[in-house]
């Protein structure tokens, strides 16, 4: 095989201010030939780039339109394929946890696996009785706050932040918070391929 054949065609389609962006991350020759491994390997990936993904732009809430907490993720796996394919349907709401506008979510996302002929991920019902500790841990910082510090002042909307000269998508605060993220960004940032913003 070529080295072109070791990457995986990752495309990440996030609803709202929509943005189609291209992934192209590198298979890991442990999981290269079975579909199985493959699969897991994306899914772990949809988690270490989730953060990479999820603060650039003032995300909006699907269904009520406040500034988002949570993304949520659902994966299309295309990974029998000779050039294996995955896409990671995303869907930003403004609470996670047992609320309206993440069950619409929810349902929206379960019809588009149905669409693609995949099952929707298999879900942990939330406690009937949240301690608050588990309240806590459910308010996720503002999507639309710098990746680094997630400072609520820099996800007020009109805030100026920037996005990385890489890839073009992930947004600080501030160059010291460009930098103190650099360690953990790069892997997400070189392989990004290209970021399409639909409107
Ligand atoms: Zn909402
Ligand atoms: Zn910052
Ligand atoms: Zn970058």
């Amino acid at each position: 095989m070529s080295s072109r054949d070791l990457k995986l065609h990752l495309t990440a389609i996030t609803y709202g201010a929509r943005a189609e962006i291209e992934l192209r991350p590198t298979i890991p020759d442990s999981a290269r030939g079975d579909p199985a491994k493959i699969d897991t390997w994306v899914q772990n990936l949809s988690m270490s780039i989730a953060k990479d993904i999820k603060h650039t732009n003032e995300w909006e809430c699907t269904v009520c339109g406040k500034l988002a907490r949570e993304s949520k993720y659902n994966v299309v796996f295309m990974t029998h394929l000779p050039q294996p394919r995955a896409i990671f349907y995303i869907y930003n709401v403004c609470a996670a946890g047992e609320n309206t506008c993440n069950q619409i979510t929810q349902a929206e996302n379960d019809m588009v696996l149905a669409i693609a002929g995949t099952t929707p991920n298999p879900r942990v019902a939330p406690p009937a009785v949240m301690s608050e500790h588990d309240a806590q841990m459910l308010t996720f910082p503002l999507a639309s706050s710098c990746a680094k510090c997630r400072d609520a002042k820099t996800g007020q909307k009109g805030y100026k932040l920037f996005r990385c000269g890489g890839c073009k998508l992930t947004r600080y605060c501030c160059p010291g918070c460009q930098k103190a993220d650099w360690g953990r960004h790069k892997k997400a940032c070189k392989m990004i391929e290209s970021v399409y913003w639909v409107w």
